[in-house]
C-alpha cells in the first residue's frame, strides 16, 4: 500500500477570525450576485482544498469533516485524479455519449459492476447529479416491471429534481413551496433503532412498513422499493439488522425492483465498498454518484442486466451523462481507493471517532446516540433526560468548531444530529485534532 500524499501541511491553522475580511468582502459580493436560495453552510471561500484541509482565501486552514457532502473521500485533489482530469480534458472535454462513444465511459462501467453487490451478470448507465441516477433508476424499474408504484421511507433522502423531491421525506428547505410533486410515491416507516419502540427487530420493523405497502399499494403494484441503505441527510440512520434483507426478499415475492440509493454511503464512505454489503444484500439496481469520481460531477445506476436493458435504445441519457473527463477522474477516484486501501481507512476512522467520543457519547446528558459505519458517523442530539430533538445544542456545537477552524456539518429530519464525513485520506493526527475540538464543544453545550 502507498502512502497517502499531502500538498498542504495538515494543520488546522487560524490567522484570521472566521471568516476573515476576504471572505466576508466575497460574501457581500455574493449576496448581490448568487441566488438567496443556495445557502452555504460555511461563511468561509475556499482557496485551495487538499486531504483534510480546506485552505480559505484568507489563509486559514480549517479541518474538513464533511469533504463537501461525502464527495471528496480520496481528497478534493487527489493526484490521480487530477492527473487523469488533465490528460482527459486536453484531448477532448465532451462528445456527448450518445454521438460519440469513448473507452472510459466503458471502462467506469466494467469497474462498478465488479465492486458493487451479486455476481450476476451488470450494466451500467452514467448520469450528472445523484437525483438524475435516482429518478431513472426509477424510469428502468418502472418500465421492466411495467407498474408505476414507488416506495420510499421517512427521513429518506433522494434530491432535489420534481420526482426525487416527492420521493425525499422533509418538506424544510427541501420541497417548502415547490409543489405540485411527482405522483404514485408512497411513504413508509424506516428502521430507525434510536426512535423505535425498544426492542424491535429488523423484521418487525420491516413488517410494519411493508403492512402499509400491502394495504395501500398492492404489491403487485410496486415498480420499486428505493431505499437508502444508511440514510445521510435523515440523520445517518443505520436500519435495524433483517431490515434491508426483508425488503429485498418482499421485492423478490413480489416481483418488484430493490433500489439501493448509495449515493452517499457508497463508494467506500461506509467501509465497505457498498454499504448493503453489511448485510448480504444484492440489490437489483444501485445508485451511486457523490463519491465515485473525487468531486467531479458523475452519477450512475447500476445493477442486473435484464432490468437495464429493458429499456427501449435512447430512453437513457443526458447531454452531459458520463462526461469524459468525470469519466476519467472516476478512473482515478477508483486507483486511489485502492492503491491507498481506502476503505480500510474508512474503518479505521470510524475506531478513531469512537475512541474520541464513545466515552464522552456515553456520559453527555445532550447525546442521544452515536450511530454511523465507517466514515460516516453521527451523533444525534437531544434534550438532558430525554429523545426529544435539540437542534439547538446541534447549530451551537458547529458553531463553536467553525470559529476554531472544524468544519462539521449537521443534518437530520429534526436538524439535531451532527455528522461526520471526513476525507477518507485525512491524516489521523488532523482527525484527532478536529474531533477533540468537536468533543470539547459538545462538553461546553452539555454543562
Ligand atoms: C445527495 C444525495 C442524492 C442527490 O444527489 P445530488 O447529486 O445532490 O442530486 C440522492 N440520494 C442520496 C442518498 C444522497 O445523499
Amino acid at each position: 500500500m502507498a502512502d497517502i500524499e499531502y500538498r498542504l501541511p495538515q494543520k488546522r491553522e487560524l490567522k484570521t477570525s472566521i471568516p476573515g475580511p476576504k471572505s466576508e468582502a466575497l460574501t457581500e459580493r455574493r449576496k448581490k450576485a448568487v441566488s438567496a436560495g443556495v445557502a452555504s453552510s460555511l461563511p468561509v471561500f475556499a482557496d485551495e482544498l487538499d486531504g483534510g484541509v480546506i485552505r480559505d482565501v484568507d489563509g486559514n486552514q480549517l479541518v474538513d469533516l464533511g469533504s463537501g457532502i461525502a464527495v471528496t473521500s480520496v481528497g478534493a485533489s487527489a493526484p490521480k485524479v487530477v492527473s487523469r482530469v488533465q490528460d482527459a480534458v486536453a484531448k477532448f472535454t465532451h462528445t456527448c455519449f450518445m454521438v460519440t462513444p469513448y473507452e472510459d465511459y466503458v471502462s467506469v462501467g466494467e469497474k462498478i459492476a465488479a465492486l458493487t453487490p451479486g455476481s450476476f451478470e451488470k450494466r451500467t448507465a452514467l448520469f450528472t447529479s445523484g437525483s438524475e441516477a435516482v429518478e431513472n433508476a426509477v424510469k428502468i424499474a418502472r418500465v421492466h416491471t411495467k407498474r408505476q408504484a414507488v416506495v420510499v421511507f421517512d427521513h429518506a433522502y433522494h434530491g432535489r429534481t420534481n420526482l426525487t423531491m416527492a420521493m425525499t421525506a422533509k418538506v424544510m428547505p427541501y420541497k417548502q413551496g415547490f409543489g405540485p410533486f411527482a405522483n404514485e410515491v408512497y411513504r413508509v416507516p424506516m428502521s430507525y433503532p434510536f426512535r423505535d419502540p425498544e426492542g424491535m427487530t429488523g423484521e418487525e420493523a420491516a413488517r410494519r412498513a411493508l403492512s402499509i405497502v400491502q394495504k395501500q399499494v398492492g404489491g403487485e403494484n410496486v415498480a420499486a422499493v428505493v431505499i437508502e441503505p444508511i440514510q445521510g441527510e435523515g440523520g445517518f440512520i443505520v436500519p435495524a439488522e433483517g431490515f434491508l434483507p426483508a425488503l429485498s426478499t418482499w421485492c423478490r415475492d413480489n416481483g418488484a425492483v430493490f433500489v439501493a440509493d448509495e449515493v452517499q454511503a457508497g463508494v467506500a464512505r461506509a467501509g465497505k465498498w457498498f454499504a448493503s454489503e453489511y448485510e448480504g444484500v444484492e440489490p437489483d439496481l444501485v445508485t451511486f454518484a457523490k463519491g465515485i469520481a473525487g468531486g467531479m460531477p458523475l452519477s450512475g445506476v447500476v445493477g442486473r442486466a435484464e432490468i437495464m436493458d429493458a429499456v427501449h435504445g435512447g430512453g437513457l441519457g443526458g447531454t452531459y451523462g458520463g462526461n469524459p473527463v468525470a469519466c476519467a477522474a472516476a478512473l482515478g477516484a477508483l486507483e486511489t481507493i485502492e492503491d491507498w486501501n481506502l476503505v480500510d481507512r474508512a474503518l479505521e476512522i470510524e475506531s478513531i471517532i469512537k475512541e474520541e467520543l464513545g466515552s464522552l457519547a456515553d456520559s453527555s446528558p445532550i447525546v442521544g446516540e452515536l450511530r454511523g459505519r465507517g466514515a460516516m458517523i453521527a451523533l444525534e442530539f437531544v434534550k438532558p433526560g430525554s429523545k426529544d430533538p435539540n437542534p439547538e445544542a446541534a447549530k451551537q456545537i458547529a458553531a463553536t468548531c467553525l470559529e476554531q477552524g472544524v468544519a462539521i456539518l449537521t443534518c437530520g429530519t429534526y436538524g439535531n444530529i451532527v455528522r461526520l464525513l471526513p476525507p477518507l485520506v485525512i491524516d489521523f493526527d488532523l482527525l484527532r485534532d478536529g474531533l477533540r475540538v468537536f468533543a470539547k464543544a459538545i462538553e461546553e453545550a452539555g454543562a
